[in-house]
């Protein structure tokens, strides 16, 4: 059984003080939790302050995004040795560190194979543009970019990470994607890919999230899907009171 995971990306949003009243918020509600795996990614800024409001409790802190570099001459960049004094987890490759910042699939592999060997678990985003969507090209694409992600990786790395499938059209938009479309695309896209990389167990036990305007008015539907395991959750992660309810229906969906 694959466990759910439900990951909020604040983004660029909170100050240290107030990242720090929203861990508080959500560990009120949310520390206890077993059945469901729940990380919060604040900014690299807040990650401390969260990390530190989150020990002793089952929910669990993430970056961002990290340097593929440990340490050197590298302005502004956050190396994954700084990353595991404070944080489980690493997202790699957002659509918007994509868009913005040029990363390309090789430089998602790159730092998800430095990720792993330091012991971070790499939530590594991919989805398709509307274009290519309208275009009916999201199947090739987003296969295409799982395979450049996992490139190289073993069996037991890749029974590791975490696959967030996010169709950039949906993110930000309050336009979620269909979550019957989602399911059928993870199957041909996701699992299909990673079958045929890393054989059928590792494929059937690879989780994958989806994200792209999840809320908790329609978070039920994709977790009562078979192939979506969680959500990586932008908008609705950042108050207390709509992250929590989407924890609480990850959890009673299983
Ligand atoms: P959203 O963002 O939930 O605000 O659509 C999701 C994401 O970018 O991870």
């Amino acid at each position: 059984m694959r466990k759910p995971i439900m990951a909020g990306n604040w983004k660029m949003h909170k100050t240290v003080s107030e990242a720090k009243s929203l861990a508080e918020a959500i560990k009120q509600g949310a520390a206890d939790v077993s059945e469901v795996e729940v990380v919060l990614c604040p900014p690299y800024t807040a990650l401390a302050a969260v990390s530190d409001a989150l020990a002793g409790t089952n929910i669990k802190a993430g970056a961002q995004n990290m340097c593929q570099a440990e340490e050197g001459a590298v302005t502004g960049e956050i190396s994954p040795l700084m990353v595991k004094e404070l944080a489980q987890y690493v997202i790699l490759g957002h659509s918007e560190r994509r868009q913005y910042f040029a990363e390309s699939d090789e430089g998602v592999n790159n730092k998800a194979k430095v990720a792993l060997k330091h012991g971070l678990i790499p939530i590594i985003c991919v989805g398709e543009n509307l274009e290519q969507n309208k275009a009916g090209e999201t199947v090739e694409f987003v296969g295409g970019q799982v395979r450049g992600a996992l490139n190289g990786l073993s069996v037991e790395q890749v029974a590791q990470l975490i696959i967030a499938y996010e169709p950039i059209w949906a993110i930000g938009t309050g336009l979620a994607a269909e979550p019957a479309a989602v399911n059928q695309i993870i199957k041909e896209s996701i699992r299909s890919v990673v079958a045929k990389g890393f054989g059928d167990d590792a494929a059937q036990a690879l989780r994958v999230q989806y994200g792209g305007s999840v809320k908790p008015a329609n978070v039920a539907d994709f977790m009562a899907q078979s192939e979506i395991d969680g959500a990586l959750v932008g908008g609705a992660s950042l108050k207390a009171d709509s992250f929590l309810a989407l924890v609480e229906a990850a959890r009673l969906s299983r």
